[in-house]
């Protein structure tokens, strides 16, 4: 590791192979969602991977994330879905990104910009279909589709797409799906009456990608699935063959052996009850290691699942390794598959393998989106498998 406190593990063979898990089961185009710094695992090495494997599309949520991949040669489709209603469009127009419009005061914003820029902007029309976030919803659609057709007419715009977000297709039952598949159909019904002709229609996130195939369409927007985390299965291997891509891995810097009743880490809120061997871990909250997950988190040391235990601190806790034979530079992988000696899984005493980002967020009381983008950038991020 090279001097270094921590590193995320990017396995981008991972992210390539679940592009075509993904495009296999849903049978569809596929846009890799790399927003975040890709969830944390670098933006670009993710983008490229994806690409690489056949993902046609690139989504991000701004303007800053669509150029800064720009800048760095990636010519690929992509759209960019959140943006100030201020914002000056001329910079995504003339990198041909497209731009995700979900009210008229983006819509003449973006007509304005492709007017000072004599280039016409491609647009993708959102709809709000039960998130009520972004998205034009009740009659602000049909007056948005409206004033699209009346641009395109006019040729300062092209609408190339539309689409919505679902609420939870994750969500056992997938309650509300029905629903909003035929509220999405019925803003489709809607902009194609009004004259437009969308050759890109897309609804699907990982879970509905998986599992409804009415939501399918063109298009499948993947971020939970690209980094290889099952939506139904967060803590298992799941039943499509996900495989995660990031590891986070860390090494003892300090190891002490204990008598019973020695307080651990602020509080103390932990006193050991045993004799026992403790292993400082240089990787705390300021890393992702949320304080939340105290009394429930464990990492991977010396081939066993050992607690974390007392408090996370910013940039350090404090591991009970009981009477494990533990030393100075040991791995620890905190959590992921790629863990060099440590890896392998099953762990003999019974205890569980490495644990997995899933597990993680469990800990946490969050979703393991939360634990991935939650690494902090002190954190170095390390890309195997890439194409440079
Ligand atoms: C983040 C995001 C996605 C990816 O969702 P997953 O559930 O992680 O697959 C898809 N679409 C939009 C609009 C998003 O913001």
């Amino acid at each position: 590791m090279r001097g270094r406190l921590g590193e995320v593990v990017v396995d981008l063979s991972a992210v390539a192979g679940n592009v075509r898990t993904v495009a296999g089961v849903a049978r569809t185009g596929v846009m890799a969602v790399v927003k975040a710094d890709g969830f944390g695992h670098g933006a670009e090495s993710v983008a490229r991977a994806a690409i690489g494997a056949g993902a046609g599309w690139l989504g991000v949520t701004s303007s800053t994330e669509a150029l800064v991949l720009r800048s760095a040669g990636i010519r690929v489709p992509m759209l960019s879905w959140l943006h100030r209603p201020d914002e000056d469009f001329t910079a995504l127009i003339a990198e041909r990104v497209d731009v995700a419009v979900s009210t008229l005061t983006h819509l003449h914003a973006v007509a304005a910009a492709a007017a000072r820029l004599g280039a016409p902007a491609i647009v993708q029309l959102k709809a709000d279909i039960g998130l009520s976030r972004n998205g034009a919803g009740g009659d602000d659609w049909p007056e948005l589709v409206a004033w699209a057709r009346k641009y395109e007419v006019e040729g300062g715009v092209r609408v190339r797409g539309v689409w919505s977000h679902l609420t939870g297709a994750d969500v056992p039952g997938q309650p509300g799906l029905a629903g909003q598949s035929a509220t999405f159909r019925e803003a489709l019904r809607v902009a194609r009456d009004a004259g437009l002709t969308p050759e890109l229609v897309h609804l699907a996130n990982s879970a509905a990608a998986l599992s409804a195939p009415q939501t399918r369409y063109d298009l499948c927007r993947i971020g939970l699935a690209l980094y290889g985390v099952d939506p139904f299965d967060p803590t298992g291997p799941g039943r499509f063959g996900l495989r995660p891509a990031m590891t986070l891995r860390t090494s003892v810097v300090n190891v002490k052996r204990v008598p019973a009743g020695t307080g651990v880490s602020y509080g103390p809120d932990h006193v050991t009850d045993r004799a026992t061997t403790l292993a400082l871990i240089p990787l705390g909250y300021a890393d992702g290691l949320s304080r939340t997950c105290e009394g429930r988190a464990s990492v991977w040391l010396a081939g066993r699942r050992c607690p974390i235990v007392g408090r996370i601190a910013m940039d350090q806790c404090v591991v009970d390794a009981g009477d494990l034979p533990v030393a100075l530079g040991d791995p620890v992988v905190v959590f992921g598959g790629e863990g060099g000696e440590a890896s392998g899984g099953g762990d003999p005493s019974g205890g569980g393998g490495v644990p997995s980002v899933g597990e993680w967020a469990r800990w946490a009381g969050t979703n393991p989106h939360e634990v991935m983008t939650g690494i902090g950038a002190r954190v170095a991020r390390v890309h195997l498998h890439g194409e440079r």
